[in-house]
């Protein structure tokens, strides 16, 4: 209930029972008064007619008492007054004039026990108060009574009956009241409107207050609350609408900026409280996803995290994550439906071999196949899924598309995938450039490892490599040959045709060398025109045959260089790790050592190490 109808209540209760008090306590009053009125008035007519009987009496008179008593009505408000006399009486001087025997009982019982006796009657002609006096027979004063009267003392004589009207009275008391009445009413009235005047603004400042909370509530933060008089009241309005202006721009500058990072605005109906809370609680979720990445050592962990991210965040449990192979018309699915995955579930797999069928690889652009199905061809879900729709999304790296999100949803789920769209964008954005950081890495190492011209790896790749490939020589109880190669008399063919017919040589022998090894031995560009091969798992006796046939295969092969065929051989030294060595890079050094060798008795050749040949060294 408001203020305002409390106190309505409570003024209109005060206000009746006021005005029920006051008119009781005046009937009660102006009824004992009229009552006692008439008595005092009833009681001296009664003392009169008993005088003037008396004198009547003693004069010789009484036969006129008649006329007596019809004078005595001339006074005012004198109704009616009748004269009984007492069977005492009768007896003595005889039955008296016609009316003068007892009319009702209340005569009867005055006459009996000389007691008056008063009571209010309703009229015809209104309210009367009537009254019957008896006369007792006393000595006092002389004449009295028993001078007349052979009657003893204290006989009752006769009575009176008077009757007068109090309709007078009773009208002045209803007129009394009514000016009660008013008067209070008036009061009332006056006090009820004074404080409702002071306490109107307090309930419509309260009730707007309340009115401008609630829009609060409701994320709108426009409600004013008007200032309707200068004090205290009018200060509540005054500082309530400073701190919903307040709350109004900051909310709003807090939701541009966050609408602007997740490109997201929220809709005019739309609670704005409750849409930022949501966004700023996307945002630091996606902020310590950040955090989480930047600290991961692979891209494989964060492709992992996406996908993990986007079941827990999200509930999205359809969805496929692609990388686009750089370089080349092709890309490859990491994850599928949360899981790793290879295979093309939701798309043409066309897309894996020509990825420019992927309109989101191709454009760049989000593709939402929800607003405008069919919007790509690649899209093309298993038969028994029929209905659902796909968004994708592209993940830009240095400029280009680097991977690809599809999510795709159930016909269910396709409103709730469309507003989720803005908060994974801002995990993509996140997850952006700290992909394309791995990726750069990963490219780096990849480079500073390998060499660019032949594209082998290089000697700090042996360095990085060499702890896992003796580990592995280790585990498996087996062992490795190393081989040194280098070209014979190379300097002379920089110098006799430069440095690019050297340069096409070193990519020719590069190929061969790869080409005559196994896959999982190491073929590594050493220095200039030096090279090293560890052969993984083979006995020496093979290794032999695989320089020989190295060397041979060298000999034998002829290089164009513009107008010109070169033709170069090789020399080849040979070691065994554990065989020969403790350690693999003393292994490298007797390798070397026997390349000297080859080197010295005449080039063109494959020579194993041997002891002795350290012997010699040493002695130089
Ligand atoms: P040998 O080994 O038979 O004793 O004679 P060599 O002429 O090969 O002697 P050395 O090993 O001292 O010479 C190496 C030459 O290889 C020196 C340099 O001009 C050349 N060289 C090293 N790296 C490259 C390269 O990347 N490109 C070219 N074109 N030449 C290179
Ligand atoms: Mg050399
Ligand atoms: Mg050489």
């Amino acid at each position: 209930m408001s203020l305002n109808s409390k106190v309505t209540m409570f003024f209109v209760a005060m206000a009746v029972s006021l005005v029920i008090m006051l008119v009781a306590i005046n009937l009660y009053a102006f009824r004992s008064f009229s009552i006692a009125s008439a008595t005092d008035h009833i009681r001296t007519a009664a003392e009169i007619v008993r005088v003037h009987l008396t004198e009547s009496m003693i004069n010789g008179v009484i036969d006129k008492r008649e006329s007596f008593l019809q004078r005595l009505m001339e006074v005012q408000g004198l109704a009616s007054a009748q004269v009984v006399r007492s069977p005492l009486v009768e007896q003595q001087f005889g039955k008296g004039l016609g009316r003068e025997a007892p009319n009702d009982d209340v005569e009867q019982q005055v006459l009996r026990d000389g007691k008056p006796h008063y009571r209010v009657e309703e009229g015809p002609d209104g309210t009367l108060f009537r009254g019957t006096i008896p006369f007792v027979a006393s000595t006092r004063g002389s004449p009295n009574c028993l001078q007349c009267h052979q009657v003893p003392e204290g006989s009752v004589l006769g009575a009176v009956t008077l009757s007068m009207s109090i309709e007078d009275l009773k009208t002045k008391a209803l007129l009394t009241v009514a000016g009660i009445v008013g008067i209070v009413a008036l009061f009332s009235a006056v006090t009820f409107y004074l404080i409702r005047r002071v306490i109107q603004p307090v309930s419509l400042t309260a009730f707007n207050v309340e009115l401008a909370v609630q829009r609060a509530l409701r994320g709108d933060f426009k409600g004013q609350v008007e200032q309707r008089t200068e004090d205290e009241v009018g200060q509540i309005a005054t500082d309530m609408n400073r701190l919903l202006t307040f709350l109004d721009s900051g909310l709003n500058r807090i939701g541009e900026s966050v609408a602007r990072l997740t490109n997201r605005t929220p809709s005019p109906d739309e609670n704005l409280l409750n849409a930022t809370i949501d966004m700023v609680d996307g945002l630091s979720r996606a902020a310590r996803f950040k955090q989480a990445i930047e600290e991961d050592e692979t891209k494989a962990e964060i492709h992992q995290r996406l996908a993990r991210m986007l079941e827990n965040e999200f509930d999205i449990k359809t969805f496929s994550l692609y990388e686009i192979v750089p370089n080349k018309n092709q890309m490859t699915p990491l994850f599928v439906d949360g899981v790793p995955d290879t295979s093309c579930r939701w798309c043409d797999p066309q897309i894996l071999v020509r990825s420019e069928g992927c309109r989101a690889r191709r454009t760049g652009h989000v593709v939402d196949g929800i607003t405008s199905p069919a919007i790509c061809y690649a899209f093309q879900p298993e038969e028994k899924v029929e209905g659902y729709k796909h968004i994708c999304l592209p993940i830009i790296q240095s400029g280009s598309v680097g991977n690809v999100l599809q999510l795709v949803a159930s016909p269910e789920n396709e409103a709730r995938l469309q507003s989720q769209i803005p908060f994974v964008n801002v995990y993509l954005r996140e997850a952006a450039p700290v992909l394309e950081t791995k990726r750069l890495m990963e490219t780096l190492r990849e480079s500073s490892l390998s060499d660019p011209m032949t594209g082998l790896n290089n000697r700090r790749f042996l360095e990085e490599y060499v702890d896992t490939l003796v580990a592995n020589v280790h585990r498996r109880k087996s062992g490795l040959t190393v081989m040194m190669l280098d070209l014979d008399h190379f300097k002379m063919v920089n110098d006799t045709y430069g440095h690019d017919a050297g340069d096409a040589v070193l990519k020719a022998l590069a190929k061969v060398l790869r080409q005559s090894v196994r896959s999982s031995d190491l073929v590594i560009r050493f220095g200039g025109e030096e090279f090293l091969i560890v052969l993984v798992d083979t006995p020496s006796a093979d290794a032999d045959q695989v320089a020989e046939k190295i060397r041979a295969a060298v000999e034998a092969l002829s290089v164009q260089t513009g107008s010109v065929v070169l033709r170069k051989t090789i020399s080849i030294g040979l070691a065994d790790f554990p065989t020969d060595s403790d350690t693999f890079w003393q292994a490298v050094k007797f390798a070397d050592v026997a390349l000297y060798q080859a080197k010295e008795s005449g080039r063109n050749r494959v020579v194993r190490f041997t002891e002795s040949m350290w012997e010699n060294k040493k002695e130089y």
